[in-house]
């Protein structure tokens, strides 16, 4: 049993449907890490933070980050590509980078991101992976057991084994070999299925047959309208997206004169043969650089459980560009936040994530974000009973963010993994 006492916590507060901060706040905790008891502390004695068997710290507590969109198998690409590319100047580093490190150097590129993530606090990872690397990683932190000596805490990884390829004849061969790669990681103990990357890598049957798949497992994660090249191709077979493609010899769906969304919706659920009216299933939508009214009115018809996931600091390193949040809050979408891989981004902090909103929408208050970043990711897995929101009987892991002024992240914030 732990006592821990801060200056304050973000608790959910039931009127305003988001985070607040509760002054003095003394919250109790089990072995496990669940939490008994979140009271106000009060004690005469209150300043002197001494009192036996107490730990105080200087900051604010908040629950465990959930990452909800990573590749940590691209650690090794941090510092490779060059900034602003573009979509399809992003494509092309991805395509001659990869492999541009050797095995060694990958794995150990990944595990220090794997020790950065869980000691700055992140419970859990939405996390895309195209081959198997991360895999021994993955359930090293799933099983790991943190006691004082260390500083590593156990992290869960949702491993998604993203699918594309652009001809139509190969559809049924790529998902057979991405099944067979997310049926080794669930042999190792992981939580793993097949996903779709995006409407402009795949073919309209390797799409379909992807999601259909996927969304047995309950849920999957998508690349949806990140760029107006995506959108300019998708719609209109044109922009720099669509002659990168013709210059490769690549095929390309149809112009579809619909938006991005909207002919992902169209595609999966097409009556043809399996199609579905509706899309069931929790489905995170990625990067969103480009989501509009009518995408969001036709998800919201069609999807049972939509996730709307950010990752501003990939989006700005990508395109100089930015998701329309005020737009996405008028809508009451379900906003997640994420860091992308190391390969379009300079480091994976989700403080970092949530300071780049803070200053680029400062009217957005802090407690709302931290939401999208703890409780809507945890929603997006499916795994909010435990996690998400600092309440009795959740064991969501206890962090602790230093440095905020008058609830504002600064440059010198920091946050670290206390429970
Ligand atoms: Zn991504």
């Amino acid at each position: 049993m732990r006592k821990l006492r801060a200056d304050y916590a973000f608790v959910p507060d039931l009127k305003k449907g988001v985070f607040s901060p509760m002054a003095n706040p003394c919250i109790t905790v089990d072995e496990s890490g669940k939490i008994i008891a979140i009271q106000e502390y009060s004690s005469p004695d209150s300043n002197s933070g001494k009192e036996d068997g107490i730990e105080y710290y200087n900051g604010v507590f908040v629950p465990g980050f959930i990452n909800a969109h990573c590749h940590i198998e691209l650690s090794h690409l941090f510092g490779a590509f060059e900034q602003a590319s573009g979509m399809s100047g992003f494509i092309n580093q991805i395509n001659a980078l990869r492999e541009s490190v050797d095995e060694r150097g990958r794995f150990e590129a990944m595990k220090q991101q794997f020790n950065l993530l869980s000691t700055q606090g992140v419970v859990a990872v939405s996390d895309i992976s195209n081959c198997s690397e991360s895999f021994a990683l993955k359930r090293q932190f799933l099983n790991l057991v943190h006691s004082d000596s260390e500083e590593l805490f156990p992290v869960y990884y949702r491993t998604f084994v993203e699918l594309f390829g652009t001809e139509e004849s190969d559809a049924e061969q790529i998902l057979k070999r991405g099944e067979k790669i997310a049926e080794q990681a669930v042999q190792m103990g992981l939580k793993a299925s097949v996903t779709p990357h995006s409407p402009y890598t795949m073919s309209p049957k390797l799409l379909k047959i992807t999601t259909l798949r996927g969304l047995k497992s309950g849920e999957i994660s998508y690349h949806s309208q990140e760029s107006q090249e995506e959108e300019d191709m998708i719609m209109y077979g044109t922009g720099a997206l669509a002659e990168n493609y013709r210059g490769r010899g690549l095929s390309m769906p149809e112009p579809a004169n619909t938006t991005a969304l909207e002919y992902f919706l169209n595609t999966v659920t097409a009556t043809s043969t399996d199609g579905l009216a509706k899309i069931e299933g929790r489905v995170n939508l990625v990067h969103n650089v480009v989501l509009s009214q009518r995408s969001i009115d036709a998800a919201k018809r069609v999807i049972t459980e939509p996730f709307f996931t950010v990752c501003p600091l990939s989006n700005i390193f990508i395109h100089r560009a930015l998701p329309p949040l005020d737009l996405m809050r008028e809508n009451n979408l379900a906003i997640c936040v994420g860091t992308d891989s190391l390969s379009s981004n300079t480091i994976l902090s989700m403080v970092e994530e949530m300071r780049c909103i803070e200053q680029n929408f400062p009217h957005i208050p802090l407690g709302e974000i931290l939401q999208w970043a703890c409780r809507n990711g945890a929603k997006a897995l499916g795994i909010e009973e435990r996690c998400g929101s600092l309440q009795v009987g959740k064991t969501p892991g206890i962090v602790l963010i230093q440095n905020l002024r008058d609830f504002h992240l600064t440059p010198q914030s920091r946050s670290v993994r206390i429970v």
